[in-house]
């Protein structure tokens, strides 16, 4: 067998370095072609050292530079590049077979966007770049002819509980129900969230995720952006994706039918596992995860949102109803509050108050181009920073 060239953009994150660990379980499966990362040079030289990539990408020119300077002295062979266009050049090189997108934010998705018309397989974990780029993703990922899977433990599991064939979903699905944790604040009294700390935020009960996640689940507009994510996945209508509580994350999402049939795909807790399944789709291989010990599993417990103390989360819907566009100013406004709250800033019940204000104050029209989404997205940011700068005053 062929072995697969891969591209990891964001290798040195929470779902970059769970990607390496189970590429590295399969050597005869997967090669390494590049790999990326904003600032983590020495994590980046110690991943070349392992997986000895073509390519490495670093976001900034003294960090590129660094970088190039240890792969020296350490005999290795990786180039390093540094520039705008680096990022698409490794996420659509004619050798690459695959992309992991792990990168976080809008900052993810020109890359993304590369390998679609690049028609590469593009394993999509980076959530933000898909509710950025809406219809024009989807639309690219089509003219690509690249092959979309996703590695959101939600949307994997939807996906792998749905029909083979996207052309039989209409006639056969009712909705699909996204499970969420709930985060460290489930049951926390809301007239003391204005006191959360960053470090209380970023400590979720079940994972071990990146900062930015770890905030966006403890706010859940994590799920506010899973639903959007969902509906462009899955071409559903807003009102048939539902959300419900399931603080063991047991099951990981299920997809209802019409004659009230549910499908539901349950596993332990590790993001290796929706990982695996797309780097193997259709094939299955090992990803490391402990099985379900069903003989320890205690009940499985499941509520609904309380809108009092998450109201991030129906802007999910509020935006997809909206003027397209909608959803990238609605990221934008979080990435830029969810920022400001991690440095300090801002309070963490002001989060949802910068995503309001943001929200009033941008009107888009449709975005057709990448150009125009990032226009569209720095316009957002700006009526974000200007909001946090009044709540934090
Ligand atoms: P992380 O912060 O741990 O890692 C982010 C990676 O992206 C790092 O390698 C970082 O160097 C790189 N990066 C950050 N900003 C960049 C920029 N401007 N340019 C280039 N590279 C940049 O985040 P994570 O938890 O691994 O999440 C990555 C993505 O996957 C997010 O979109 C997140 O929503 C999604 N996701 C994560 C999990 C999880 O369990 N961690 C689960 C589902 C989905
Ligand atoms: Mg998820």
């Amino acid at each position: 067998m062929k072995k697969q060239q891969i591209t990891v953009l964001g290798s040195t994150g929470s779902i970059g370095t769970s990607t390496l660990d189970v590429v590295a379980r399969h050597p005869d499966r997967f090669e390494v072609f590049a790999l990326s990362a904003a600032t983590q040079v020495d994590l980046l030289l110690a991943q070349c050292a392992q997986f000895r990539p073509r390519f490495a990408v670093m976001a900034s020119a003294p960090h590129a530079a660094l970088l190039a300077e240890k792969l020296v002295a350490n005999s290795l062979p990786t180039q390093v590049l540094q520039s705008q266009d680096a990022l698409e050049l490794i996420a659509s090189h004619d050798e690459v077979d695959a992309v992991m997108a792990a990168i976080v934010g809008a900052a993810g998705l020109a890359p993304c966007l590369a390998a679609a018309r690049a028609g590469k397989r593009l394993l999509l974990a980076n959530k933000e770049a898909l509710v950025v780029g809406g219809g024009l993703f989807m639309q690219t990922v089509r003219e690509g002819r690249a092959t979309l899977l996703p590695i959101d433990s939600e949307h994997s599991a939807i996906f792998q509980c749905l029909p083979e064939d996207p052309a039989t979903w209409v006639q056969r699905v009712d909705s699909i129900l996204l499970t969420a944790s709930g985060g460290p604040f489930r049951q926390r009294d809301p007239s003391t969230l204005a006191e959360i700390t960053p470090a209380q935020a970023c400590a979720h009960p079940n994972f071990s995720m990146g900062r930015k996640i770890s905030v966006d689940s403890a706010t859940m507009m994590n799920k506010a952006l899973e639903v959007i994510e969902a509906r462009w996945l899955f071409d559903l209508h807003p009102d048939q994706i539902k959300v419900v509580i399931h603080p063991q994350q047991i099951i990981h999402s299920m997809v209802q039918f019409k004659d009230a049939s549910i499908l539901a795909q349950l596993g332990t807790p590790d993001m290796r596992v929706p990982i695996a399944c797309g780097l193997a789709w259709p094939e299955r291989i090992a990803s490391g995860a402990s099985k379900l010990d069903f003989s320890t599993l205690s009940a499985l417990a499941f509520e609904d949102a309380d809108a009092h103390r998450f109201p991030g989360l129906h802007l999910s819907w509020q935006a997809l109803k909206a003027a397209e566009g909608t959803t990238a100013v609605l990221n934008a406004a979080n990435e830029v509050a969810v920022g400001a709250f991690l440095s300090g800033r801002l309070r963490f019940d002001h989060i949802h108050a910068v995503n309001l204000a943001t929200l009033e104050a941008v009107s888009p029209s449709k975005p057709n181009s990448l150009e125009a989404l990032l226009d569209l997205d720095s316009q957002a940011r700006n009526a974000a920073e200007q909001a946090a700068d009044r709540l934090a005053a």
